[in-house]
């Protein structure tokens, strides 16, 4: 069965309405703001025409975790705002870093020295979030938790990168509950690192699909999500 462009935009406009509502509310439960909170749709496993309808039903932040598929969504959809949330070479940089606003997935010190460097030679620093392995899975990438405030000193002493916060991924569980201390200890660390830094450490990015509103409850400020806008609307 294929799906036409008008289902796939009444879908979108569904979902979409869906997802927002719970983001109010689960900000209003958590006594916060539904402003407070952005919504990045993670376009990844999205056609181009897919994401360009979501453009068009006024989705502006758009996550992807490849560089080579970033390149060419934002070359279909320039005006948006492009996050990238997967791992990135630093032989990559040149070209994706102009097309980003914000670097979610800041994994190693290698990788901020060379944003640095980019950093410096633009004349403009490159925001970037520290991404922190708080579920402690050997699979997946991040800092540990243990040494982030060092890394974050680390990134104090480099030129041209603009630390603004934090981003984790929940380990994957049945119960999104189960990603609740997961969020929290970002948050703590976050907390912590304010104080270490003096810096405002505004953005939080934690919550998938899964566990996006107990993100949210726990002070969430980027939910990225993916499979429950885009499951099932092609390619
Ligand atoms: C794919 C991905 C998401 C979105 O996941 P869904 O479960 O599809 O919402 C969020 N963050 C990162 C880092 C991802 O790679």
């Amino acid at each position: 069965m294929t799906v036409t462009i008008d289902q796939i935009r009444t879908t979108l406009r569904d979902r979409l309405a869906h997802v927002n509502g719970r983001i109010a509310a689960a900000a209003t439960r958590s006594g916060r703001r539904p402003d407070d909170v952005t919504l990045i749709a993670v376009s990844k496993t999205a056609a181009v025409e897919v994401a360009a309808i979501a453009f068009d039903l006024g989705v502006r932040d758009f996550g992807e975790s490849r560089p080579q598929e970033l390149w060419k969504k934002h070359t279909a959809l320039p005006a948006a705002r492009w996050h990238l949330i997967g791992h990135l070479q630093r032989n990559k940089i040149d070209k994706t870093i102009p097309l980003v606003s914000l670097v979610h997935s800041a994994d190693s010190e290698r990788v901020l020295a060379a944003l640095s460097e980019f950093g410096v030679k633009r004349a403009s620093p490159v925001a970037v979030l520290l991404e922190v392995n708080c579920s402690r899975e050997a699979s997946k990438g991040g800092f540990p938790p243990e040494s982030v405030g060092q890394v974050a000193d680390a990134v104090m002493s480099l030129p041209g990168l603009r630390l603004e916060g934090l981003m984790t991924m929940a380990a994957y569980g049945d119960d999104p509950q189960t990603a609740r201390p997961t969020f929290a200890e970002l948050r703590e660390l976050r907390d912590g690192l304010r104080t270490r830094t003096g810096l405002p450490l505004p953005q939080l990015s934690m919550g998938m699909s899964n566990d996006y509103e107990i993100a949210v409850e726990e002070g969430a400020t980027l939910v990225r999500v993916g499979s429950t806008l885009f499951e099932g609307l092609g390619p």
